[in-house]
Parts: structure tokens; sequence; C-alpha cells
């Protein structure tokens, strides 16, 4: 089936995790040789990116998005006061698209795929599009 699916549990309120092995597993079991791969979350608060699993990057990569001001002049706070979590997932993005090659999502030594937790914890589902071409 081209659309696969998974979840993942987050435990913090902002939170990055590492999610390659799991769409590299899945992407082997659809058995596309080539094609392209579509990571995305149905979520509003969460976010995907490619980039260094480094511990230092991790954290700067929370401290950057933790500079967004806080506080009340979010209009969205009125709601259910997590705007800012809104926004830092908005300037992420919820998808990233990835070429497979050799049954594998192809990656940069360095690179891996990473799930953005930022207004955990929550139960996180991830879309995982798998096209052959
Ligand atoms: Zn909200």
């Amino acid at each position: 089936m081209p659309i696969q699916r998974f979840r993942i549990s987050t435990d913090r309120r902002h939170q990055i995790i590492d999610i390659t092995s799991q769409v590299q597993e899945i992407v082997r079991a659809v058995g596309c040789d080539q094609g392209l791969a579509c990571i995305s979350v149905p979520h509003c608060t969460c976010a995907v990116y490619v980039n260094e699993n480094e511990s230092g990057l991790v954290a700067d990569m929370l401290a950057l998005l933790s500079q967004l001001p806080a506080g009340d002049s979010w209009r969205h706070n009125r709601i259910d006061n997590n705007a800012e979590a809104h926004l830092m997932a908005s300037l992420v993005g919820n998808s990233t698209c990835l070429p497979v090659s050799g049954g594998q999502v192809e990656l940069g030594t360095w690179q891996r795929i990473m799930l953005i937790e930022l207004d955990g914890p929550r139960e996180r589902r991830i879309t995982l599009t798998v096209v052959p071409g």
C-alpha cells in the first residue's frame, strides 16, 4: 500500500525525535525501489524536518524556536493558549519529501528525519506516502 501510518508518543512539551529508522523500515516493507517518499504529520502543533541528529543542534533548534515571543498578544491564545506551538510548527513545516533509491529513503551522511513536538506530550501520527517513479 502506498500510504502507511505510524504513531509516536511524545513525553515533553518541546521535543525532537529521530523517526528515520521507522520511515526506512516502512519504505523497505512497501518494496518501492525508486520513487518519492513524503513524510507528513496531520497535526497543527508538530512538524517534520531533515537535519543532523546531534544533541547540540537539537537543543539549538528548540532554543531557536523558543525565541518566538510568548504571551497574550497572539490571538489564537484566546482559544486554546497554544499559538506559539502553531506558529513554530508553521515555520518548520508539516511535511518533507525525499527520494527513494535502492529501496531506501536517500539521505546524506548526516541527515536524519526528525519529528518536532511543540505542544506535547501527545500521541502523534505520521503519514508516509511512497510513490514509485
Ligand atoms: Zn491551538
